[in-house]
């Protein structure tokens, strides 16, 4: 299903998708579920456009390439351009909203690459590799360091944290993003997953949700 970015009251978003800038190992609990040393400076990597889905109706997950992780994170919607050393009041006036959403990954492929020092784009940016679901306004939240995350699957709470505990907070992360290179109107940034990762099978039901402003129900079809 083609994806479109939208609000969850409805509202019209009127710029286009770009591209999905990620942040990994952003939770130090995260990090260490994987056997990951804990980065001293953010790790970044991009998913393109073409791999975004939106979860409404459920999505599908690929087959035959080893384990496909969930990774529930904080997606912030730009809805203003920022380059080079933009300030924190640029990057507050430029984040239009927060959704949760599913940075999925190939764990089997991600380790492969891992071992021998390339680049993550096999185990990150396949079709439907991210999942969004519909933004709330930014103003929803009045301490970016208090934003609250859920996945619960299958009925049961799997991951459940809050933005308090990332290595790198929100504005600060996307200061660091634009001072390498330009981000967009359209453009989301993943905000990292905290602990609790884990396998995704075909039929399995997931609650994606910012406890207290939105909770999207979706499925692995
Ligand atoms: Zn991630």
């Amino acid at each position: 299903m083609s994806y479109q970015h939208q609000y969850a009251d409805g509202t019209h978003i009127h710029f286009p998708l770009g591209k999905v800038v990620c942040i990994g190992r952003n939770y130090a609990e995260h990090a260490h579920e994987l056997n990951n040393p804990v980065p001293t400076e953010p790790l970044l990597f991009i998913k393109p456009g073409s791999c975004v889905v939106p979860a409404a109706g459920g999505f599908k997950i690929p087959s035959g390439r080893g384990s496909v992780h969930y990774e529930t994170e904080i997606a912030v919607l730009l809805g203003k351009a920022l380059s080079t050393q933009p300030s924190e009041e640029e990057v507050l006036d430029a984040i239009s909203g927060f959704a949760p959403a599913l940075d999925l990954t190939l764990r089997d492929v991600q380790a492969r690459l891992k071992e021998k020092g390339l680049p993550w784009e096999l185990a990150k940016s396949f079709d439907g590799a991210c999942v969004l679901t519909p933004f709330v306004a930014a103003s929803t939240f009045e301490d970016l360091a208090a934003i609250p995350l859920r996945l619960t699957l299958n009925g049961q709470v799997r991951q459940d944290d809050t933005s308090a505990k990332m290595l790198n907070p929100i504005v600060k992360t996307i200061q660091y993003m634009a001072g390498h290179f330009s981000l967009l109107a359209g453009d989301v940034i993943m905000t990292g997953t905290p602990a609790g990762v884990g396998a995704l099978e075909p039929g399995d039901e997931l609650i994606l949700a910012l406890p207290g402003a939105i909770q999207v129900e979706t499925r692995v079809l």
